[in-house]
């Protein structure tokens, strides 16, 4: 891995990083204006700047040993590079004048397995850049344009969430927040209870397709439910209306806002475990974004002594799972699920606690 010195030949000027994120309770509820609840893991992106000393900024990914040169007023460039030029276009649109510059990155964050690498690469990149140039940003707007990088020139449509997550929350806490009106609350975990998240072992092949129809099958519900946004309603027996897949798809995200806001009164460990398990089930079931190797971790996680609720995690079809365990024994709980999940034929990994 080469270091900022190896590919630019001198020091950094100055660095900055920002956490992944796991989402712990609110899945598919963000682009329906509802309410999140998820947490910093330990795994960072680290970004490193200096000035460029010629005309184009010079991108450069350790991880990918990949290096972009490109100026402000070339076309989007694709892939990781995207991202980061998204963030400096849009400085730029703020009034801020960006000089060429040299940013090198390096992450421990799992790269496309939903802990949400994107965001920490946005947060990162413009932390790094505002502590380069002295910007008057908070934390809150660097959020916001992360989330506009991503939409507009990494071409995601990307709810809020992974960015203030990355922004705003630590490890220690859950930040609960509401996607609308972007208050927010940072609250404690269950006493006793630490935070396991294990890969499937499935890529995310339909995420993409998957997540665009589900989104118009929400605007829809949300249309002839007479509402802004599914947010608005609370009652789930309000869906009965709908046509089918309409009403499964709106009784999610309504069950799943209101399990949010019963975590955010402070639960039990053994509660918020039965909110985890619930919403596994509503995904599985009226969301249809889980697959057989989610279904199968999920329910050897819910068996498992130690665990108070487990559930998928991220846009689902495919990718990780999720759980509430007790503290201290996160470690010990996921060699024993993973030889069980291996036992029927599926390879997962752990992703957190970082160093099992
Ligand atoms: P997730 O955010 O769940 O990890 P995404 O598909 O949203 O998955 O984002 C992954 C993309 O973000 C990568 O394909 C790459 O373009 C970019 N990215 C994230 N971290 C890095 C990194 N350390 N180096 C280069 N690109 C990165
Ligand atoms: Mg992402």
């Amino acid at each position: 891995m080469k270091d900022f010195q190896q590919i630019f030949g001198t020091e950094p000027e100055t660095q900055a990083s920002a956490p992944g994120r796991v989402n712990l309770l609110g899945e598919h509820t963000d682009y329906n204006d509802g309410f999140v609840l998820p947490t910093a893991i330990p795994q960072r992106t680290t970004v490193k700047l200096g000035f460029s000393k010629n005309a184009q900024h010079h991108f450069y990914s350790a991880e990918l040993n990949q290096q972009v040169n490109i100026s402000n007023n070339d076309p989007t460039p694709s892939g990781f590079a995207s991202y980061i030029f998204g963030c400096i276009q849009l400085l730029q649109q703020e009034g801020y004048t960006i000089p060429p510059l040299n940013l090198h990155v390096t992450s421990q964050v799992p790269i496309g397995s939903g802990l949400s690498s994107s965001a920490a690469l946005e947060v990162a990149t413009l932390r790094g850049v505002r502590s380069l140039l002295n910007l008057d940003l908070d934390d809150v707007r660097i959020a916001q344009l992360g989330q506009q990088a991503e939409i507009q020139y990494a071409g995601v449509e990307c709810g809020i969430m992974d960015q203030m997550a990355s922004s705003l929350a630590d490890t220690d806490h859950m930040l609960f927040l509401d996607t609308r009106t972007l208050e927010r609350q940072v609250i404690a975990f269950p006493s006793g209870t630490e935070i396991l998240v294990i890969d499937s072992g499935v890529p995310r092949t339909l995420a993409g397709s998957g997540y665009n129809q589900r989104r118009a099958e929400c605007e829809e519900a949300a249309r002839l439910l007479e509402v802004q946004a599914l947010r608005d309603v609370s009652d789930p027996q309000a869906v009965e209306i709908l046509p089918e897949p309409l009403k499964q798809r709106a009784r999610h995200v309504i069950t799943e806002n209101n399990r949010v806001l019963e975590a955010l009164q402070g639960v039990s460990a053994q509660r918020f475990g039965e909110l985890m398990n619930a919403s596994h089930a509503s995904l599985r079931d009226d969301y249809e974004v889980s697959v057989t190797a989610l279904d199968t971790l999920v329910a050897i996680l819910q068996e498992t002594p130690g665990v108070f609720g487990s559930r998928l995690t991220g846009a689902g079809f495919g990718g990780a799972s999720v759980a509430l365990v007790a503290f201290g024994q996160a470690k010990a709980i996921a060699q024993n699920v993973l030889k069980r999940y291996n036992d029927v034929g599926y390879t997962g990994r752990i992703l957190v606690p970082a160093s099992a």
